[in-house]
């Protein structure tokens, strides 16, 4: 494209005073397949486009607008003509330009033809530095009770946390709109306790949200229940399922019979229209049968398999069941290659030190911490973290305004890998691996802080 880097004005206003960014949504059904597309305009004009809230293209601001013209399906004389008006060129210059941009708009929004919606995992495309003025998902952990007691959880609020009512949350979830964040995600604590959540779900589609939920899966045993939800506008639903054994799961999630509903609520969601996956924590009591594991899923039909490491927050620091990062390499080899046999996606979560684990090594993706930057989570009261796991408030959504929250000192000091291990400063992968996951290294550092002082008291005593 000749004239692409040559405009700074953003699409529909003129005041440059004016901070917000715009959120547009559409809906493209092409064979079937039903693609959601968020376009969002920051004040520069500059763009990005999200795919199914899965793929992320950033777009300068003449492909931010001509995506725009294109995607409110403005009649091609007329967007031709916008364009050689806006950027002073020839009418042949704007055409070509414009059918070439709509030939490469239409491949980057087909769908993939898998799985329209890939839940958590974002695929971005080049160029990697460009920093977002807002996250593409929010986590809303809209309440930390839960019907499981996992050993395990990240979770290190008490069960009875505040909770804010119904509307609270609607506001919020007009804010985040404002903000130009198309994707929620209802997590917990155990988001399906909330007698609100279909209410809640249906007031973010009707925004034009893409609304997903993090779930044990029990409550889905209902399928009046599941039905709901659907009717409710919910996209996608990730059940947390710790192993094809009854008794192993029972036990990661301390709650007898959790297993059985757990099944039952898969099998469900799975007859539904909804895109179903799994998340399985591997951890030392599931994770010697893994193979078993995921044969069992691939007889149910899970298309998505989502495995994770122990996350080290909450109860995850002390309760001593994770497995070693450098121990991780043969259990994902295996996955990858069950779930390639029983034609599944496998999505690895958890950012490593590549040192020790290096996704890209099996095809696993980069992995990088993505808190603050493509992610962050509200908490029950609207207290906002940097991610679901990291328990620093870096403000509160119904009284502090985007910016101070979204500039916060700890926000920032993420997205710029401030305080990454020194080993890392000089490292090749850095870019890619990012030191791997901040709470991690706090916690090998609070343990070997924890180490010296025992030292020092034998030394003493
Ligand atoms: S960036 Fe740090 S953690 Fe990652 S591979 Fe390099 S040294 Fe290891
Ligand atoms: S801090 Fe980053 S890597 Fe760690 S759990 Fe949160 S998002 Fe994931």
């Amino acid at each position: 494209m000749k004239f692409l880097k040559n405009f700074s004005n953003s699409i529909n206003r003129n005041n440059s005073q004016d901070k917000s960014p715009e959120l547009f949504h559409y809906k493209r059904q092409k064979v079937g397949e039903l693609s959601r597309i968020h376009l969002r305009v920051d004040p520069d004009g500059t763009g990005l486009l999200l795919v199914n809230a899965s793929k992320v293209i950033h777009l300068n601001p003449t492909a931010a607008y001509m995506a725009h013209l294109s995607l409110e399906e403005i009649p091609e004389d007329q967007a031709i003509s916008k364009i050689k008006k806006r950027y002073k060129v020839t009418k042949e210059a704007a055409q070509s330009d414009y059918l070439d941009f709509q030939i490469q708009l239409d491949e980057l929004i087909r769908p993939d033809g898998v799985c329209p919606l890939h839940d958590l995992e974002l695929e971005i495309k080049p160029p990697f530095n460009v920093e977002p003025s807002a996250p593409y998902r929010m986590d809303l952990a809209i309440t930390y009770r839960c019907n499981n007691d996992c050993p395990h959880c990240y979770n290190a609020r008490p069960r009875n946390y505040r909770e804010l009512d119904t509307q609270s949350w609607k506001d919020i979830l007009d804010k985040l709109w404002d903000y130009g964040i198309p994707h929620i995600v209802y997590t917990g604590g155990e988001p399906t306790i909330r007698a609100d959540l279909c209410e809640l779900i249906a007031y973010a589609e009707k925004n034009g949200q893409i609304t997903g939920i993090n779930t044990n899966g029990r409550r889905l045993k209902d399928p009046d229940f599941v039905k709901q939800l659907v009717d409710a506008g919910l996209d996608h639903v990730q059940i947390t399922f710790e192993s094809h054994n009854p008794s192993i799961h029972d036990e990661m999630v301390a709650a007898r019979g959790a297993w059985e509903q757990t099944v039952s609520g898969l099998n469900n969601v799975l007859e539904s229209p909804l895109f179903v996956m799994t998340n399985t924590t591997m951890l030392n009591a599931n994770s010697p049968y893994l193979a078993e594991t995921l044969k069992f899923l691939a007889n149910m039909g899970v298309p998505t398999i989502g495995l994770n490491a122990l996350i080290y927050s909450g109860k995850g620091k002390n309760v001593g069941t994770g497995i070693k990062e450098s121990e991780l390499s043969p259990l994902l080899e295996t996955a990858r290659l069950l779930t390639q046999k029983y034609n599944q996606r496998l999505i690895w979560y958890t950012p490593t030190q590549y040192c020790n684990f290096d996704p890209m090594q099996l095809e696993l993706g980069v992995k990088g911490c993505t808190a603050a930057r493509y992610n962050m989570c509200i908490e029950p009261d609207g207290v906002i973290l940097p991610c679901q796991s990291y328990y620093v408030k870096l403000g509160n959504l119904l009284v502090d305004d985007w910016d101070s929250i979204w500039n916060h000192q700890l926000a920032v000091s993420l997205r710029e890998r401030r305080n990454i291990p020194a080993k890392c400063r000089t490292c090749v992968l850095l870019s890619e691996c990012g030191g791997g996951c901040p709470l991690y290294f706090q916690h090998v550092n609070d343990q070997n802080k924890h180490e010296e002082s025992i030292d020092n008291f034998h030394h003493f005593v």
